[in-house]
């Protein structure tokens, strides 16, 4: 058995580095460039009108002329007229290309147009006021933003900006999330006195999806050779292996044999917490990843979060997220393990209060529907008092 942190690192280490592909922007939120991303042209790429009002020129305000003819309409979207006298004005509207021969934009806000006479009735008008000038904010060949960041919806802002319908990004591995056990039935089924539906699967799936992540779900029952054969069929067209249930100690937990005749290299089994004691890791010797999570709802659910979740954050060339935790309420915890409570979390003056949730052990899903997080307390202790900070990781739907 190992610590937690171990664990941890061996997942870390056994990561694979994603190839990259293309993939069209509609897609590509939440994805990890795999390319710099440049201006193809400067931003904006015209001397661009503002406000919706008058183009004139700054200085004829300035010699005291408040009374402007129209010479003609500026509308967004037409290539750029030219003020042919400087003393009259052009209408203009937002997001045109400002006229030649102009250099400053009065809002309607602050003139009155009558019979094609503009009378200005502002304060003052500067020079370039209004006007959002070439290239203020980028100039092309510009790296906008750089690989490795992650595709917010600003950046999806900033690729069709610059003309990019499909981009380079890390590839995301195809993952195939199994249940297992001869006790669970699907969720349209009705289950018979001793049996139970599968959640499990779901609720990863359901995580996964929170990712942008697809995934396919299968059921293996508890056979050893027909989990085999469903195996090896399965692991021909998915890199990533989530399982759940059949890792324990009992008659038909079944997954460490079978998954040893598939060469699995074996990197750990059993760690020392709680919930998820049971957990085994190994990668196959095509580079494909096993994760062997126990089939209690609350300990799949653990599991994932804290090692299958930072091992994606590192294939996806993310950080590692970390955050800390203010325990709200006084707990013990005797096993020398560490303990993984779900708990509620609050910002209060900028700390992250955690409060311990009650249930009734690692089978009891309902007590996981409050929680937005897991406290990690230490192995090495009892106590744990109100007030003492731990390690928190933080549910994809936390705050
Ligand atoms: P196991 O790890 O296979 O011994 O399973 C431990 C407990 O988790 C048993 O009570 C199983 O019925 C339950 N379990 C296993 N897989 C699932 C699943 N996919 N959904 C819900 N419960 C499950
Ligand atoms: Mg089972």
């Amino acid at each position: 058995m190992i610590s937690v942190e171990e664990a941890l690192r061996l997942v870390l280490a056994h990561c694979p580095t994603p190839t990259t592909e293309f993939i069209l922007l509609a897609e590509a939120t939440g994805r990890t460039l795999a390319q710099d991303v440049f201006a193809d042209r400067d931003l904006p790429p015209f001397d661009r009108v503002t406000m919706d009002g008058i183009a004139v020129q700054a200085e004829i305000f300035q010699q005291g002329i408040r009374e402007f003819t129209v010479a003609g309409v500026q509308a967004a979207g037409a290539p750029a007229l030219s003020l042919q006298d400087s003393s009259h004005c052009l209408e203009v509207m937002t997001g045109a290309v400002l006229p030649g021969n102009t250099n400053a934009v009065v809002p309607y806000e602050q003139c009155d147009i009558k019979d094609g006479t503009a009378t200005v009735h502002a304060l003052e008008v500067r020079l370039g006021q209004n006007i959002h000038r070439q290239g203020t904010d980028a100039t092309a060949g510009d790296t906008l933003v750089k690989k490795g960041n992650s595709i917010t919806p600003a950046v999806v802002g900033i690729l069709a900006s610059v003309g990019l319908a499909e981009v380079e990004a890390l590839r995301q591995p195809t993952i195939a999330i199994c249940s297992t056990g001869d006790e669970l039935v699907d969720v349209d089924q009705t289950p018979l006195p001793h049996q139970i539906r599968k959640s499990n699967v779901h609720m990863l799936a359901a995580e996964l999806q929170a990712e942008n992540i697809k995934t396919n779900l299968f059921h293996l029952p508890d056979e050893p050779e027909a989990m085999f054969t469903a195996l090896r069929e399965i692991l021909k067209s998915h890199e990533v292996l989530l399982l759940s249930g059949a890792v324990s100690k009992g008659k038909f937990d079944f997954l460490p044999q079978v998954l040893a005749r598939l060469q699995l290299n074996l990197v750990f089994h059993s760690i020392a917490q709680k919930p998820g004691k049971p957990m085994l890791f190994g990668t196959l010797p095509d580079g494909k990843t096993v994760f062997g999570f126990p089939g209690n709802p609350v300990s799949t659910f653990v599991c994932y979060q804290l090692y299958f979740r930072p091992w994606l954050q590192q294939h996806q060339g993310l950080p590692a997220k970390k955050a800390t935790g203010v325990l709200a309420e006084s707990i013990s915890f005797k096993p020398n393990l560490t303990y993984h409570v779900p708990v509620t979390l609050s910002l209060e003056n900028g700390m992250l209060n955690a409060r311990p949730i009650q249930g009734s052990g690692s089978g009891d899903l309902t007590s996981l529907l409050p929680a937005q997080g897991l406290l990690s307390l230490p192995s090495d202790k009892v106590e744990f008092l109100a007030g003492e900070r731990f390690p928190v990781t933080l549910f994809s739907f936390a705050l």
